[in-house]
């Protein structure tokens, strides 16, 4: 199979490390229950939306994401499967060198740049599923749709927009291995 696999807060924790930064910055105390939906700076009052998202353009920040618990241990059990791993996402061109080089192959050493597709239109790509955090990328796609949970997602209907939610990367790991082919 071809699996298709988002970046940010689906194999990688950015918000945990977003907050956490904007926190410091700013003397703040946000959590990530206070995340409700996709602007990251609507619990800092006060504050601007610029001032909360120039942070993850500090240099330096991406070293400080760390990968989502088990999410490497499962793409390199689908690649020793035989299956085909990319990573799909909609990376900034300020942020390709940060993110591959300080996160990406850090931590997914055995990912190659020949597995990543960078593109903010991901209906675009085809493979047999998709795992990703953002509504937005699983609606509408021709590919089996597994929603990552995430704060600001957790209010939507999963099930009834044709989509699984999954919480671990152990589940992920369980409905791949459910959808292969008995030969
Ligand atoms: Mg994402």
């Amino acid at each position: 199979m071809t699996i298709l696999v988002d970046m940010d807060d689906t194999i990688e924790q950015l918000l945990e490390a977003w907050v956490k930064r904007a926190n410091e910055k700013f003397d703040r105390n946000v959590t990530l229950d206070e995340i409700t939906g996709w602007n990251v700076a609507a619990p800092y009052t006060g504050l601007t939306r610029k001032q909360i998202y120039d942070v993850i353009y500090e240099k330096g920040f991406w070293k400080t994401v760390k990968p989502m618990p088990g999410a490497a241990e499962a793409l390199e059990y689908f690649m020793k499967k035989g299956h085909e791993v990319f990573i799909v996402t909609a990376t900034e061109p300020e942020h390709v060198e940060e993110k591959m080089n300080g996160l990406l192959f850090r931590y997914f050493p055995f990912l190659t740049w020949n597995q990543v597709i960078i593109t903010g239109r991901k209906q675009m790509i085809r493979g047999d599923v998709l795992i990703d955090d953002g509504i937005h990328n699983l609606e509408g796609g021709q590919y089996r749709k597994i929603l990552f949970t995430a704060p600001h997602n957790r209010f939507y209907d999963a099930e009834a927009n044709g989509m699984t939610r999954v919480r671990t990367w152990e589940e992920v790991v369980a409905i791949i291995d459910g959808m292969e082919v008995p030969d």
